[in-house]
C-alpha cells in the first residue's frame, strides 16, 4: 500500500453504514481522505480484489455474509465540498448529502434542485441511480461528472457519457464518482422554499421515512407504478420474519425492528413472484443487494426460481 492519508478498516459492519441495518461486514473498508488518495489506493490494490463504493446506504441491500474485498466510502471531509459556479451552476462532492444540495441551491437563489430535500442519499448515488422525484431526474441538471477508475486513472464525463435512463446509469460499473457540476436556473428564494417545504409534508404523509427502509425497491413497470400492482397482489403488510412492506407505502419495504437481509430479500422475491401470478407484470428491484449469503442461508432465486 501506499502512504494512504485515508481510513482503513477491516471486518467493518456494513449494518452501520445501511438504512436497512441490516447486512454482514466487509474486509476491508477504505475512507479516502481525498481523490488522490483513491486513485493512489485502486491503483495498488491487486486487480482480483473486489471493489465496491457506496453513498450512505439508502438504496442498498447488504446480504448477512457480508462483502468479500474492499468497500469504499467517501468522507464528507474529502468529498463534502459545495461551491457555488457562475451561470447558475453548483459543484458538489459526491459525499454531499442530496438535502445540502438541495439547501446550498436554495441560499444560492437557483432553482431545480428542491426534490433533492426529500431523497436521503449523497450526490455519488444520485449520480449512479438517476435519483429522481417530483418529475425531475438527476440527468435533467448534470453538466459534468468527475471519476476514479478501478485502476486509479482520472476521468471526466458529460452528461451523455453517463448513459442515463431509469433509475440507471450505463457508465461503466468500476468508476467511482469523485464531484459533479450541475446545472441550475434562477429562482426566487422563497418560491423554493415553499417547493421544499411541499415535498418534506408530502414525503411525511406518504412514505416510512421513520423506518429502516432501502426506499423504493421496485422500478415503476411500463405503464403503472410498482406500488399499485403490490397493493393489487394483496402484498400490502405483507411480512416475512422481521421484514415488512409498509403497510403505509406498499413498495417500500421496512425492517421492523429483526429482520435479517435475508428476509427482506425473501420478501422482495415473494413479492415479485405474487405480481407476476397476479399481473403478468415482472418488477425489476430498483434496491440495489451485494454482497454473499451468510452460512446456511438458501440462495433467494429470482421469482422464487419459478422461472428457472
Ligand atoms: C426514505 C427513502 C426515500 C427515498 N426516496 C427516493 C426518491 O424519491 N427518489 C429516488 O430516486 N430515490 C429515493 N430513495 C433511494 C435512495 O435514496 C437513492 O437511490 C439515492 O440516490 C441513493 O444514494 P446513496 O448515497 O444512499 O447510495 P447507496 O444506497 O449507498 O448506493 C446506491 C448505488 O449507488 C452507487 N454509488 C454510491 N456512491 C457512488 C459513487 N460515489 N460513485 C459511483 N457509484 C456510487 C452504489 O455502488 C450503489 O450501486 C429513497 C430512499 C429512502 C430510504
Amino acid at each position: 500500500m501506499p502512504d494512504l492519508r485515508g481510513r482503513l478498516k477491516a471486518n467493518a459492519p456494513m449494518s452501520e453504514i445501511t438504512w436497512f441495518r441490516t447486512g454482514g461486514p466487509v474486509e476491508l473498508l477504505f475512507q479516502p481522505a481525498d481523490a488522490d488518495d483513491l486513485a493512489a489506493f485502486l491503483a495498488a490494490v491487486p486487480a482480483d480484489v473486489p471493489v465496491l463504493v457506496v453513498g450512505v446506504g439508502s438504496n442498498l441491500l447488504v446480504r448477512d455474509g457480508g462483502v468479500r474485498g474492499v468497500v469504499i466510502r467517501l468522507s464528507a471531509k474529502g468529498f463534502g465540498r459545495i461551491d457555488v459556479l457562475d451561470g447558475h451552476r453548483i459543484r458538489a462532492g459526491a459525499a454531499v448529502p442530496d438535502k445540502r444540495l438541495a439547501a446550498a441551491a436554495r441560499d444560492a437563489g437557483i432553482g431545480g434542485f428542491h426534490h433533492y430535500h426529500g431523497i436521503p442519499g449523497s450526490v455519488g448515488g444520485a449520480l449512479r441511480m438517476n435519483a429522481g422525484a417530483n418529475g425531475v431526474e438527476t440527468q435533467e441538471r448534470v453538466v459534468e461528472v468527475h471519476a476514479v477508475d478501478r485502476q486509479g486513472m482520472r476521468h471526466v464525463l458529460t452528461k451523455d457519457d453517463m448513459g442515463y435512463a431509469y433509475r440507471h446509469s450505463s457508465a461503466p460499473a468500476d468508476l467511482i464518482f469523485t464531484e459533479a457540476i450541475f446545472q441550475g436556473y434562477a429562482e426566487d428564494k422563497a418560491v423554493i422554499t415553499k417547493m421544499m417545504d411541499e415535498v418534506q409534508e408530502h414525503r411525511e404523509t406518504v412514505q416510512p421515512i421513520r423506518e429502516k427502509t432501502g426506499g423504493s425497491t421496485f422500478k415503476n413497470p411500463p405503464g403503472s407504478s410498482a406500488w399499485k400492482e403490490v397493493d393489487k397482489a394483496g402484498c400490502r403488510g405483507l411480512t416475512i420474519g422481521g421484514a415488512q412492506m409498509s403497510p403505509m407505502h406498499c413498495n417500500f419495504m421496512i425492517n421492523t425492528g429483526s429482520a435479517s437481509s435475508h428476509d427482506l430479500e425473501m420478501l422482495g422475491e415473494t413479492v415479485r413472484t405474487r405480481v407476476l401470478d397476479h399481473s403478468g407484470i415482472r418488477l425489476d428491484w430498483e434496491i440495489k443487494r451485494i454482497g454473499e449469503y451468510a452460512d446456511g442461508e438458501e440462495p433467494v432465486q429470482p421469482f422464487l426460481g419459478r422461472l428457472l
